[in-house]
Order: C-alpha cells, then structure tokens, then sequence
C-alpha cells in the first residue's frame, strides 16, 4: 500500500456528492463552486508534488476552504474601509466622505427617475449642466457653470477650448504634478496647446509674462501649486496682475485653483488656499477646481467663468465624453446648497468638520477607545498619544493638524504583521506605523466607524498567529 498523500485526496464526484458541498450550493452558484474546487486541488496536489504538504485535509474540511475561497470571490472588491491614516482628503482612500444630505440626493436619482435632462417648466428636454448652476452662481459670481467628470477633465477641456494649436503662457514654477500622473505640461500637450513656460523655478514676474506674449498666444493660465510651496527667495506674478495683462492685450485668463473652497471658514485660520468667488472677483475669465477635495462633494470638475468662454467650453464635442453622472451631479448639488451657510457646511460636510473637529475632542475618543481596547486585547501596549494630522488631497501642503490618536504595540505578533493583518478584515483597518508602533489617528475616524475599529482591532489581537 502506498501512502502517496495524493492518493488520499477524495475523488472529485464523492466532494461534490457530500453532504456539506450539497449545503454550499445552498448559497453560492454551482458553477463557480465546481471552478474554486477544481483551481484549489490543482493547488493541494502542487503543493503535495513540490513537498511542501503532506497532510491531506478530509472532505469537511476541503469543503469549508471551498466555502472560504468562494465567499471572497462574491464580495464586491471595493468596499468600505476606516481610515486611520489622519490624511483627511485621502486619494487613495476615496478623497470626500459625503454629507447625509448628498447621499440622500443620490438615493432620490438612482432609485427613480429624475428630470436630468428634461425642462419641467416646458415639458421639453433640457440639459444635465443647468443643475448646479443656480447654485454656484448664488455662491460666486460667475457668469456661467459647468460640471465634468473631474478637474483633471476640466483642465484638459479648457485648455483644448480656448488654446488649441495656440501658446499658453504659465510660470515654470506653477508645471505641477498631482499623483496619478496628471502633469500639466503633458496634459497641455494632449489638448493641442502649445506649453510657453516663463520664468524660474522660484522666480517669475508679471514682465516675465509680458514679454513671452506674441500673436499666438491664446492663454495666460495660473495653477495652484496644490501639493507643494516654494520658499525662500521666491515671487510669483499676483492675481490681479495677471489678470490686468490678460485685458491689455484681450487674451483669457485661467486659473486652475485644484481644490478650494467657497468660504474662509472659521477656525481653519489663513490657509493659502484660493477662495474661489474672491478669484473670480479678481477677474478671471475661469477657474476650475475639484468637486471631491475640500468642496467634501463627489468627484466632479467645476468650471466657473465668463459665459463666452464657459459656452464654448459647453460647445467643445469631447466635453459630451467628460460628462458626469446623475449621481455626482445630485450629490454635487446637495453638498453646494449646504454651502450657501457656512456655518452649517462646516458641520454637515465631513471633510470640513473633521478639519475642524476640536483636539480635546479628539483626545476625549481616543480615551475612550484605549479603555475598551486595553479590556478586550490583554498584553497589548495601548496608549493615547498626540498625533499630527494631514489636509491632503493636495491641500493645505505644509501644514500639520494637532491631533489624538492610539499607539498600539501588540504582543505575540510584529507590528507589521498586525498591520498587514488589519487590511485583511471584512472592514479593514488602514494605519500607519511609526517608531514600531501602530498609530490609529482619530481624526480620520469618522464616530460610526469606532464600533468596526474596536472589533477589527480585537480580531485581529485574538487571532492566534
Ligand atoms: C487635484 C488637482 C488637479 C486634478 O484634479 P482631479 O479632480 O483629481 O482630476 C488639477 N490641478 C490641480 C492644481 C490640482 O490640485
């Protein structure tokens, strides 16, 4: 008799005739369960031929490793995760958590029918743009509006509009990058314009603009050097002088502001970031900005300006190929109206209130969440510490927010297992380790996420290794 362990792998029929698969086809479609058996004895029998296993687990026990393999391969790949990481406007992570009352305005839109592109006062088809528009112009005093898929859309379009096959006049300090390859110069490249950088890294004035105009410009852009600051020796060209040189020889001026917001809001102090109707006050023919930075509203591209200019914009046929969903736009609009009160913007929109949500507060959850921790995970080294929190989402570039988070040092597992081992949950975990520490930084925890944190947290401690 040989005690071969590939011998002793059941044949495939008596699997497939138990008991316990007969009860899995219960749940999961019977073909998909007949591929993850298949692809999973394929790798019982590898591992057994290379030496690696000997023990040969018995039908029950194939059967729940089937059900395993399965479950992970009918969960939807994106899903929900809590953010640790103290980055508020986390690209990686979704960049805005909605405010309620955008996600109630998605669920009106995506579970009927709506007027997307229909005109109720005439009974005649109308046009997805004209949505936001009455309320971005009660916020701003922009001329007209038009919503895309994205800023980076919104550049592009702009861009190819107004400068196609003409130059565009930008200081070389301002060719930014934003992760995810959007590079501006590349992006001018692609929309016909031809780059006309002026100036020094550190250094471009307004005469550094005057001078490079010619018969073919056809732009004067400004972009917001979102994710970083050049110090020291350094002059940009203003605003107003920009814009003052784009009137004396009747050529358009564009700022890519990225992200911004429509207040000052209270307790954010002097930011540096542009406030988009005061931009527009200065005279921009447009602007264009994100939706999903610090406007905390879904991912869209708003452009703002002069109506010639946004109408030709609105004319260009690749806009129809930028153009965005019923969802953004009721989310879009839900979270605009919650501007026209800053007060109530600073509470209602997430990303706004966790810049602002109060340290003490902060300190007062982290408590609480230690105690609960330091109960259920004996042996762990838990403490609440002082952290520093982030904007991003290229915002706010240099500047850090005091904040309260855990520090965890686990025990019977290395920091790094742990960590990786909280990404691996049904709600995973996303933290950083910093000095052989896990930090959870309550910042980015939003309230209802604690419960999750306390439970995944727990998992993964209990876990035997
Ligand atoms: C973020 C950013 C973009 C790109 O915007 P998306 O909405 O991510 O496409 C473009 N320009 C600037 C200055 C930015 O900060």
């Amino acid at each position: 008799m040989s005690d071969n362990p590939l011998r002793k792998i059941p044949k495939v029929d008596t699997i497939l005739d138990s008991p316990a698969f007969k009860r899995l086809e219960t749940r999961f479609p019977e073909f998909v369960l007949k591929e993850v058996l298949r692809e999973y004895l394929d790798s019982l029998r590898f591992e057994i031929k290379s030496g690696g296993k000997t023990v040969v687990p018995g039908i029950d026990g194939i059967v729940e490793e089937i059900s395993r393999r399965t479950q992970v391969l009918v969960e939807p790949g994106l899903k929900r995760v809590i953010n640790a990481t103290g980055v508020i406007i986390h690209t990686n992570l979704g960049r805005s958590v909605l405010a309620k009352e955008a996600v109630d305005a998605i669920m009106k839109v995506a579970t009927g029918y709506s007027n997307l592109e229909y005109d109720l006062k005439k009974g005649t088809r109308g046009s997805r743009y004209d949505h936001c528009t009455a309320v971005l112009k009660r916020l701003t005093p922009a001329g007209d509006t038009l919503v895309v898929n994205n800023n980076a859309g919104a550049v592009f379009l702009v861009l190819n509009t107004l400068a196609e096959g003409k130059e565009v006049i930008i200081s070389r300090g301002e060719l930014i990058e934003i992760g995810g390859s959007f590079r501006v110069p590349d992006v001018m490249k692609k929309s016909g314009a031809v780059l006309r950088e002026v100036g020094t890294t550190n250094r471009t004035y307004i005469e550094d603009f005057e001078r490079a105009i010619g018969d073919n410009t056809g732009l004067i852009m400004k972009a917001h050097t979102s994710n970083y600051r050049i110090r020291g020796f350094t002059h940009e060209a203003s605003s107003e002088e920009m814009v003052e040189l784009g009137r004396k020889y009747g050529i358009p001026t564009y700022f890519d502001t990225g992200s911004g917001f429509f207040h000052a809001y209270e307790g954010l102090g002097h930011t540096g970031e542009p406030i988009i109707s005061e931009e527009l006050k200065t005279g921009f023919d447009v602007i264009s900005f994100s939706g999903d930075k610090l406007l905390g509203a879904p991912q869209a591209g708003i452009i703002l300006g002069k109506e010639e200019c946004v109408d030709a914009i609105k004319h260009n046929p690749i806009t129809r190929a930028l153009r965005p969903d019923k969802f953004t736009l009721a989310g879009l609009e839900a979270t605009l109206l919650l501007c026209l009160d800053a007060a109530s913007a600073a509470q209602k929109i997430p990303t706004i209130a966790m810049i602002s949500e109060p340290e003490e507060n902060l300190h007062k959850r982290a408590r609480r969440l230690a105690s609960l921790l330091k109960r259920r995970c004996p042996g762990a080294d838990i403490s609440v510490i002082e952290t520093e929190a982030e904007v991003g989402g290229g915002s706010f570039p240099d500047m850090v927010i005091a904040s309260a988070g855990l520090a965890l040092v686990p025990s019977g597992m290395t920091v790094d297992t742990f960590e990786k081992r909280l990404r691996d949950r049904p709600v995973p975990v996303i933290a950083r380790i910093e000095k052989e520490r896990l930090i959870f930084d309550m910042r980015t925890v939003l309230k209802h996420d604690e419960t999750d944190l306390v439970e995944t947290v727990v998992s993964v401690y209990t876990d035997a290794p």
